[in-house]
């Protein structure tokens, strides 16, 4: 099965610039811009610009640049919002939901970068 992309989603509209957003930083395959409703400190959103539902799709299909280019504005983020898990950086967490099973409530790639607290462990139990 084909992964099915959604051009009305909102992270397509930001892209597109009918919706504003507060962009980090941009590149050209990437953009990085804070959560509109934050869950720490720092919680930005990187996005591909093409039209990836996810990060399984992005991995399978985006060409080489794109996921370079993809890769390395994530760590340029987490380097320029002090996250960094270095001797200078109190590290971060890195979180792409996914489908359903995800609870993925966009669904254009994004990948979650939050720090600047400590997070406490990765998964609470489900409800
Ligand atoms: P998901 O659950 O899909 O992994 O996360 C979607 C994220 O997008 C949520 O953290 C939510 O706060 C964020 N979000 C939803 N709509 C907007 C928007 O219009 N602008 C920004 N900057 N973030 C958004």
């Amino acid at each position: 099965m084909a992964y099915v992309y959604d051009e009305q989603n909102i992270f397509a509209k930001i892209l597109r610039g009918e919706i504003p957003s507060n962009p980090v930083l941009e590149t050209e395959h990437s953009l990085a811009f804070n959560d509109i409703n934050p869950q720490a400190p720092v919680h930005v959103l990187v996005i591909p610009k093409g039209p990836y539902v996810c990060y399984d799709h992005f991995a399978l299909e985006a060409s080489d640049a794109e996921i370079v280019d993809f890769t390395r504005t994530v760590g340029r983020i987490c380097k320029m919002l002090g996250v960094q898990a270095d001797a200078a950086g109190d590290g971060c967490r890195l979180i792409a939901n996914a489908g359903a099973h995800g609870v993925q409530e966009v669904p254009h790639l994004h990948v979650h970068i939050l720090g600047g607290r400590m997070l406490g462990r990765m998964l609470a139990p489900a409800k």
